[in-house]
C-alpha cells in the first residue's frame, strides 16, 4: 500500500529462541529489581527472566501468568521505556535488558507450543459478569475464573477485544496475538457472549435478575472529543478511533477499501499527540497518504505519546508541527480543501515584545483531518439503569472499599471508564485491584446468605428435639 510500508506486517521483529536466551544471560537477576518496581502489574521480572536464562520457557511462563493475563500483548504495546525497561540498572550505563520483547517471545512460544496446563478450582465462589471485553474486562475475567468464579463476559461488537482489536493497529499488535490470547482466557472457563450490546439487548437489572452476584463495567471510553472548530462537520474530518476501526474492520475483509477515509494520495492532519494519533498517522501513511502532519498545539516534550511510537513515526515520514493549533477547517463544493494552522513563536527569554506571543497563521492545502484528543464514556450502561453516579465528564465514580464498587451496590467499575490511566497495562493495573475488590463483595455477600439462612436450620433442629 503507500510508501513502502506495509499496512499489516508487525514493525517490530521478535526473537529467535538463542536470541532470547542470550538477552537473558544478560540480566543482572538484582536483589532489588527495580524493573519490577516500574512495572504497573508488579511482574515478577527477574524470576521469569532468570528462568528463560537456564532454557525454561515454560517455569518463566508460570511465574508471568501469577500476575498477568495478556503477556502477548503487554510484550508487544506497553510503554517499557516508562515502565520495567526504564527502570532496569543495566540502561543507566548501557543497554537496558529488553524485557519487553522477551515477554513477548515466551508469550508467543507457550502460545505456539501450549507449554503450561493449568490446574483450575470449581467455579463455586459465584457469577460475575464482564461487560466489556477490552483489557479491563479480559483481566477480570482471567483472575477472577483462577479464583474459583463462574465469569461471563457480554461483548457490544461480533468478537471480543476491544480496545485491543479496534485501537491498536495491526502493525503492533496484530489480531492473531490478540485471538490467541483470548483464547487463553477462554479455556479458564470464561464465556464469551458477542453481539450483546449493554442498555439495548441486556441491562445491569436483566444481570442481577439472571443471577450474577456482582457485575463489572470495563466499557471503557468510547465517545471521541471533538474540537469545536469551523468546518468540523466537513465529510473529510474524522474522529481517530472511528478510522482505526474502519481501518480494522477494512482488513478483516468485513468492509471495502472505500469505506476507509484516507485515499492514495492523500493530504492529512491529525490533530494530538498521544498515542492514538500516532497509530493514526501511521496508520495514515500505510494507506498511501502523499503527507501526514501532525498538529500539537504543545511541544515535543509534552507529548503523550511514547519516545518510541515518535521516532518510529518521523522515520517512517509523519511531519510533526509543534506549538501549533488547526484554527479554521476549509471545503471547496462541500470537499476538504484546506485546514488554517496557527503557530505560537517559542517563547525567547527577557523579550516581552508583542511580536513574541503573535501566532504565525499558514492556510495549507488538505483532503483529510483526523481528530485524536481524547474520549469519554459513552452512556449507554448508565442511562438504562439507576443508582450509578458518574461525574461531570461522564466517568464512573467508585470507591476504595470494595475497591471499584460504584454508587450501586454489586456493579463495579473500573480501567478508563472510572477515569484511571489510559494505557493497557493501567487498565490492567486497576482491573487487579477491582478483581480483588469483587471478591472480597461476592465472599461477603454468601457468608451473609449463610448466616441468614442458619436460623431456620436451627429451629428445625431444636424442633426435632422437643
Ligand atoms: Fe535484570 Fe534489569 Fe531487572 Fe536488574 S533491573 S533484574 S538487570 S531486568
Amino acid at each position: 500500500m503507500g510508501k513502502g510500508i506495509s499496512l499489516n506486517k508487525e514493525v517490530s521483529r521478535g526473537y529467535t529462541m538463542l536470541e532470547a536466551i542470550n538477552e537473558a544471560k544478560r540480566c543482572l537477576n538484582c536483589k532489588v529489581p527495580q524493573c519490577k518496581k516500574g512495572c504497573p502489574i508488579g511482574n515478577d521480572i527477574p524470576d521469569w527472566i532468570h528462568e528463560l536464562s537456564k532454557g525454561n520457557p515454560g517455569n518463566a511462563m508460570e511465574i508471568i501468568h501469577a500476575k498477568s493475563n495478556l503477556p502477548a500483548i503487554c510484550g508487544r504495546v506497553c510503554a517499557h521505556e516508562r515502565q520495567c525497561e526504564g527502570h532496569c540498572v543495566l540502561g543507566k550505563k548501557g543497554e537496558h535488558i529488553n524485557i519487553g520483547k522477551l515477554e513477548r517471545f515466551i508469550a508467543d512460544f507457550d502460545g505456539d507450543m501450549g507449554l503450561i496446563g493449568e490446574t483450575l478450582p470449581q467455579k463455586t465462589r459465584g457469577r460475575v459478569a464482564v461487560i466489556g471485553s477490552g483489557p479491563a474486562g479480559l483481566t477480570i475475567a482471567g483472575d477472577l475464573s483462577r479464583q474459583g468464579f463462574a465469569v461471563e463476559i457480554f461483548e457490544m461488537e461480533p468478537e471480543a477485544g476491544g480496545v485491543l482489536r479496534f485501537g491498536i493497529p495491526e502493525y503492533r499488535l496484530p489480531k492473531d496475538v490478540v485471538r490467541r490470547e483470548i483464547e487463553k482466557i477462554e479455556r479458564l472457563g470464561v464465556s464469551i457472549h458477542c453481539n450483546q450490546t449493554a442498555g439495548e439487548d441486556f441491562t445491569i437489572d436483566d444481570l442481577f435478575s439472571r443471577g450474577f452476584d456482582a457485575i463489572f463495567m470495563g466499557t471503557g471510553t468510547g465517545k471521541p472529543k471533538m474540537l469545536d472548530i469551523p468546518g468540523n462537520d466537513l465529510e473529510g474530518v474524522r474522529m481517530a478511533i472511528y478510522f482505526l476501526r474502519r481501518v480494522s474492520l477494512f482488513n478483516e475483509g468485513s468492509i471495502g477499501r472505500e469505506e476507509v477515509m484516507v485515499n492514495e494520495g492523500d493530504r492529512v492532519f491529525v490533530i494530538g499527540c498521544g498515542n492514538t494519533a500516532m497509530d493514526a498517522a501511521r496508520t495514515a501513511l500505510r494507506l498511501g497518504a502523499a503527507s501526514v502532519d501532525v498538529v500539537y498545539h504543545r511541544t515535543i516534550n509534552e507529548m503523550a505519546a511514547l519516545r518510541a511510537e515518535y521516532d518510529e513515526a518521523v522515520e517512517e515520514g509523519v511531519r510533526f508541527n509543534w506549538r501549533s493549533s488547526i484554527v479554521e477547517i476549509h471545503d471547496e463544493g462541500g470537499r476538504l480543501s484546506e485546514v488554517v494552522v496557527e503557530t505560537k513563536p517559542e517563547a525567547v527569554e527577557g523579550d516581552a515584545s508583542d511580536q513574541q506571543t503573535q501566532p504565525t497563521r499558514r492556510t495549507l492545502p488538505a483532503d483529510k483531518v483526523i481528530m485524536a484528543v481524547g474520549s469519554v464514556p459513552a452512556s449507554r450502561i448508565v442511562s438504562t439503569t439507576t443508582g450509578i453516579d458518574v461525574d461531570d465528564r461522564g466517568y464512573v465514580l467508585t470507591r476504595e472499599y470494595p475497591y471499584g464498587m460504584t454508587t450501586r451496590k454489586g456493579v463495579f467499575a473500573g480501567g478508563d471508564v472510572a477515569n484511571r490511566q489510559a494505557t493497557v497495562v493501567h487498565a490492567m493495573q486497576d482491573a487487579k485491584r477491582v478483581a480483588e475488590g469483587i471478591a472480597q463483595y461476592v465472599d461477603a455477600i454468601k457468608l451473609m446468605e449463610s448466616i441468614n439462612r442458619k436460623p431456620e436450620t436451627n429451629t428445625d433442629d431444636e424442633n426435632k428435639q422437643e
